[in-house]
């Protein structure tokens, strides 16, 4: 903001901004055009090229591909981490994970208040809470189970969903009570679903009455003409791998059977997303409705996370679990049609952490002060008011794993545990060979960038790794039985990069 010269009249421009402040009641519907509705919806493990809006012939997504021909879509939008858990905990608060230790899936045990996104962090739902929007997680959260870490602690006025990574599609499985009786690993995809404060069955396909779920709050909140942030987080199309007829029937043309019935499931998001769109179109508020469409990591095509490969991450390189392309560029698109002209592609990198910048800035609310946010508020550069990469380097690290990897513009820095090499995304979008390095000092330059940011992160994971809860039977089943980062504690073995 350039500051007027007239001294006097900057103060009458601050105080009259202070009175207008002060007039303001708390929950007053904040200008629709400042304060728009938020709708981030995020599918599980769904490739890059699985989708109809980057090139997909075999799966068509018409109604999630409105989004990105009516508004933006990202041709290298990044994830901070190629697994669920981590990929979330940035997302939602706007800073790399690894500031706070969330560097794997945590182990869902419920008595342990360490296992998630700490309270220390804000999170877009209560940045958006705090300035009067009405919340609501519909679907997966996987951001802590603790009581205290749970969606309605964490900024959502409702929550309709589940707590841990995954959950079966199917109703007659869901037999279990709740996350406290899982008795291994994974029983918690049986468990009832929790609506507010209640344990119900659903009754539905879970992908569709998740949808449903998500248009009656919209309309409800369009009719009280109240500013909302709907944040609806689909399980589809991660395992396990469950459709029902009507949408298996659409992909007769696949015939391997596991990919046709990942297919359906994302088709079944399509007609959940074509549902949400035709209701801010009845009720009149598509205008001033921002959509942010993500996957949370890339497609399952290698055997390294213990689940079925069915994706198409093409024409990228690897996929889930890995940082390699395929694992951390995802489907990305936004939609505002108030503020951003319909139809373009943008080019350069942007991370979902900008996902929170964009939302604390474009609604004014901003984050607490003193803090800082690794994401940026996207829009200046899609209105082509700032010029240059909103993200001049992107950075991930695996902690467990060894590996770490940075994005500088069309520079693809990879470390795999033993040595780094370079790639040129520009020349080699797949990644397919290391660039040749004549200057011998550039990758002891990148590294040094790498350590740089990597000094600013937490030292080690916060929490112990997926698979530690529930305890094998004659191990002590308290909290920090397997503590994080203690010597001995194990990383995850490979299956347990679910979800
Ligand atoms: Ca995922």
């Amino acid at each position: 903001m350039t500051q007027p010269n007239n001294r006097s009249g900057w103060r009458l421009i601050t105080g009259l901004a202070l009175a207008a402040t002060a007039l303001t009641p708390a929950h007053a519907r904040p200008d629709a055009q400042t304060r728009p509705n938020i709708i981030l919806i995020v599918t599980d493990d769904q490739g890059y090229r699985d989708v109809g809006f980057n090139g997909s012939t075999e799966i068509r997504t018409p109604n999630i591909d409105r989004i990105a021909r009516e508004g933006v879509r990202f041709t290298r939008g990044y994830v901070t981490y190629p697994v669920c858990g981590p990929s979330r905990a940035g997302l939602l608060t706007g800073r790399y994970q690894s500031r706070f230790g969330f560097d794997r899936n945590p182990n869902g045990d419920p008595a342990d208040p360490r296992g998630g996104v700490p309270k220390t962090e804000e999170m877009v739902s209560e940045l958006l809470k705090r300035g009067g929007y009405s919340t609501k997680l519909v679907g997966k959260w996987h951001m802590g189970t603790h009581p205290t870490l749970r969606p309605r602690n964490r900024g959502f006025d409702e929550f309709y969903g589940f707590v841990e990574g995954g959950h079966s599609y199917r109703p007659e499985e869901t037999n279990l009570e709740a996350l406290e009786n899982s008795r291994k690993p994974y029983d918690w995809y049986r468990t009832k679903l929790i609506d507010n404060g209640a344990r119900v069955h659903f009754k539905k396909y879970l992908t569709e009455e998740l949808s449903d779920r998500a248009v009656e709050f919209v309309s409800r909140k369009a009719a009280a003409d109240q500013p909302f942030f709907l944040y609806l987080a689909y399980n589809a199309p991660h395992s396990p791998l469950q459709a029902t007829d009507k949408y298996l029937a659409r992909f007769e043309h696949i015939k391997d059977p596991k990919r046709r019935t990942y297919a359906a499931m994302i088709s079944a998001v399509d007609d959940g997303v074509g549902q949400l769109l035709d209701e801010l179109d009845r009720k009149g508020i598509a205008q001033d409705t921002l959509i942010f469409f993500i996957s949370d990591n890339g497609g399952v095509v290698t055997a390294e996370t213990g689940e079925q490969s069915v994706a198409d991450n093409g024409p990228l390189r690897g996929g889930k679990s890995q940082l390699f392309e395929g694992g951390v560029r995802v489907p990305f698109a936004m939609r505002w049609p108030r503020k951003l002209a319909g139809g373009k592609d943008y080019d350069r990198p942007v991370s979902t952490l900008d996902i929170f910048g964009t939302i604390a800035s474009q609604t004014g609310i901003g984050a607490r002060p003193g803090r800082h946010i690794d994401g940026v508020d996207l829009v200046p550069y899609l209105k082509g008011e700032k010029t240059g990469d909103p993200q001049p380097a992107l950075y991930w690290r695996m902690f467990d794993q060894g590996r770490h990897a940075m994005v500088v513009g069309d520079l693809k820095y990879y470390y795999n545990g033993k040595q780094a090499v370079l790639f040129n995304l520009r020349s080699d979008p797949g990644e397919t060979k290391p660039m040749p390095v004549t200057d011998k000092t550039l990758i002891e330059r990148l590294g040094q960038l790498y350590a740089n940011w990597n000094g600013q992160m937490a030292r080690q994971p916060a929490f112990p790794p997926l698979g530690t809860w529930p305890p094998k039977q004659g191990q002590p089943g308290k909290p920090g039985a397997n503590a994080a980062g203690k010597p001995g504690a194990k990383p995850a073995p490979p299956k347990e990069a679910q979800p």
